[in-house]
């Protein structure tokens, strides 16, 4: 079997090393001239960690996760107002959890994928043709493939999704945030936030900022907007926005980077009634983003693409694969969608009343005994997706 992946992110680096693994031919067209350098921290826990556990990349990614002890919540002059403790979520989550940039899962992902595949960069895919049992694959370098299968793991604005199964508009769902995500280096700003994520508690916006190696911070950025479209200019949007935060924002700003290296989008989740078509799939932000509200978009990534790998290659046929990996990851991901939506109101108050009332919470949760049930209102259910598929036993679809 051959299959061509669109998309050199986590999911798809991920299902790379899987399906390689396994034994299948695998080509990976990326759009971007190179790895993407630029990103931001995430919180990793769930089926994703039991996958990369499964693929052996477990030490790897350890070696790069970074110490976050809890999560605080300060106020306009960077008094202390609440806080999360995150060892105590680490503790609700069975220990299973690490804060990782994305850039550095990219790299333990690809630098684990066995020699036999063949990653293009600069090689964005611009079309596709379903020929039955085979698909054709066009990409931007003019390079034309035909593979068995194509995986669109390419995204929340995923261009496989919309050239197969139609405008991104019959899937977004926007959930009126805006987020956004640099990197800058800043020495003192740097000490006063230690080994902790230092998050404003305000109200409509937010700005964290995590320590990172070298003297660089991970700033991240949210605020409440009804508007899904974008701004031209990143930088000068965020400093438009943010700029009356206090704390230390305003610095943080000032050395922000130009616009190419901030992340900024819409906060959305995709909905889509099927992930496939004909000899086309689609895995990860491009058929199930869960958003950043949900906290788990990558760890689903990276457990979908285990499980479609498992399941094409343990399937009589890739029609019963591609079905038995929906059946599969659906459920979960509706459920982790669904308290991503519930807990949109507490994520960032948009008002003083909501403010104070996640302040008290907050309090709350440190009381013994509510940390695990108080941790499973903001993660949802745990799920054993991928454990379940441990000891080589076929799952097929009803
Ligand atoms: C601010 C923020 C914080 C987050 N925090 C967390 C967290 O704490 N925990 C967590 O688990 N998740 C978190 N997430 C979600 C997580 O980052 C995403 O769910 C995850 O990165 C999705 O991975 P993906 O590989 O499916 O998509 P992407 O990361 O979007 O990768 C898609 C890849 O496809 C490429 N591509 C796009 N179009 C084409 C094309 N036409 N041809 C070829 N290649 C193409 C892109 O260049 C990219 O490399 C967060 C997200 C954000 C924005």
């Amino acid at each position: 079997m051959k299959v061509a992946i669109c998309g050199a992110g986590i999911t798809g680096l991920a299902l790379a090393h899987r399906l390689a693994t396994l034994g299948v031919e695998v080509v990976v067209l990326e759009r971007a001239s190179g790895p993407r350098e630029q990103g931001y921290m995430i919180d990793f826990f769930g089926p994703g960690f039991d996958a990369v556990e499964e693929m052996g990349l477990l030490p790897q990614v350890e070696d790069v996760a970074y110490q976050v002890d809890e999560a605080s919540l300060l106020d306009e002059r960077g008094r202390r107002r609440a806080s999360i403790d995150y060892v105590q979520f680490a503790k609700s989550v069975g220990g299973r959890l690490c804060s990782i940039m994305r850039p550095d899962l990219e790299r333990v992902l690809r630098a684990g994928l066995p020699s036999t595949v063949d990653v293009r960069f600069g090689a964005g895919v611009t079309g596709v043709e379903d020929l039955g049992d085979r698909v054709r694959v066009t990409s931007a370098d003019g390079e034309t493939l035909e593979a068995d299968l194509l995986v669109g793991a390419d995204g929340i604005h995923s261009t496989v999704r919309r050239l197969v199964f139609g405008e991104e508009s019959r899937y977004l769902r926007h959930l009126g945030f805006h987020t956004a995500a640099f990197v800058f280096e800043d020495e003192e700003i740097r000490a006063r936030v230690g080994e902790r994520f230092c998050l404003t508690d305000t109200i409509g916006m937010q700005m964290g900022f995590y320590g990172l190696r070298d003297g660089k911070l991970a700033a991240f950025a949210v605020h409440r907007t009804t508007d899904p479209a974008l701004p031209d200019d990143a930088r000068a949007a965020l400093r438009a926005t943010y700029g009356s935060l206090g704390w230390a924002v305003p610095q943080a700003l000032a050395l922000c980077p130009p616009s190419g290296e901030v992340y900024y989008d819409q906060v959305a989740q995709i909905e889509m009634p099927s992930w496939s078509r004909g000899r086309v799939v689609l895995v990860g932000d491009s058929c199930y983003a869960v958003s950043l509200l949900a906290g788990q978009g990558a760890s689903l990534g990276i457990a979908g693409a285990f499980v479609l790998a498992e399941q094409l290659t343990r399937s009589p046929s890739i029609e019963t694969a591609l079905a038995a990996y929906e059946e599969l990851v659906r459920p979960v991901v509706t459920e982790k969608q669904q308290v991503a939506r519930r807990g949109a109101r507490w994520f960032l108050p948009a008002n003083r009343f909501l403010l104070q009332a996640r302040r008290f919470f907050l309090h709350v949760a440190h009381l013994p005994g509510l940390e695990r049930p108080l941790a499973a209102a903001v993660t949802g259910k745990s799920t054993a997706l991928v454990t379940n598929l441990k000891g080589g036993a076929e799952i097929r679809s009803r």
